[in-house]
């Protein structure tokens, strides 16, 4: 990879772009994965590339919701493994998380590969690949899930998530924790707390909330949920692009 100067003013986009490409090289990112971080990186552009105080409070609730849950699952795909595969299984430990691979084009090669990649980074078990279990409404292989995973959960983060699939997971009443750059996307239109923010500040600000909030109460916690207000999130990030100029 070609070295990137740290003072280049798109120092941070560049190295996640090329992360992205070596994902795919490795086989463990699709095709389509270019696609959809090139459309992250313009909304990222237009957000400022970094995390709003709107973002920061998503960030915040999707803490204090994995602390509460009973089951916490975090899905990971060929982009988030190839972005924050390290980060990802800090957050799991923090929150006593499962983690889970789930890939919208599945197959069984790149589903053990990025397996692999997570248990490289430290991830004691992995889920996904039993695959017994379904999401209802989707057709075959994307409905696919592990039944004491994802289809077991009652919280589940899901980073980058197409927008089908995000709608059939919150219609079976899971609380769903949506990271995505587009506020307009369906994924964080039907998120219960959508985070409008790139993956790789995210998740390590959700792991940060979370180790902040280890001691707190249920009651707190509770707090923190409730006086969350999706629709204001959706609408900060929509206003800060709609600004972009503005001064
Ligand atoms: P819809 O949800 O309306 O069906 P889409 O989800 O089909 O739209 P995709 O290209 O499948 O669009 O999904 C990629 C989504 O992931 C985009 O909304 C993009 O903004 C978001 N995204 C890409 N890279 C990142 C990143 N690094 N961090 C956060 N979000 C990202
Ligand atoms: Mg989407």
């Amino acid at each position: 990879m070609t070295e990137i100067p740290e003072d280049h003013p798109r120092h941070d986009s560049l190295v996640t772009r090329h992360r992205i490409e070596d994902g795919v090289d490795a086989g463990i990112t699709s095709r389509q994965g270019l696609i959809a971080q090139g459309r992250g990186e313009a909304y990222d552009y237009l957000l400022g590339e970094e995390t709003t105080p709107s973002a920061d409070e998503a960030e915040r609730a999707a803490a204090a919701h994995l602390l509460l849950a009973d089951h916490p699952v975090l899905s990971v795909n060929g982009n988030v493994a190839a972005l924050v595969p390290g980060e990802i299984v800090e957050l799991a430990e923090a929150t006593g998380a499962d983690v889970e691979v789930n890939l919208f084009n599945r197959t069984e090669e790149r589903m053990e590969r990025i397996a692999d990649y997570l248990r490289e980074h430290g991830a004691e078990d992995v889920k996904g690949l039993t695959a017994d279990g379904r999401i209802p409404g989707l057709e075959h292989e994307r409905a696919k899930v592990d039944a004491d995973g994802i289809g077991d959960a009652d919280v589940v983060l899901v980073p980058l998530e197409d927008g089908d699939r995000a709608e059939a997971l919150a219609e079976m009443g899971k609380t769903e924790l949506v990271i995505d750059l587009n506020p307009l996307s369906r994924s964080a239109q039907t998120a219960s707390v959508p985070i409008i923010d790139n993956i790789v500040r995210a998740v390590p600000n959700v792991t940060a909330h979370a180790r902040d909030l280890a001691d707190a109460s249920r009651e707190e916690l509770t707090d923190i949920v409730e006086g969350f207000d999706r629709e204001a999130a959706l609408e900060a990030a929509e206003a800060r692009i709609r600004a972009v100029g503005e001064d």
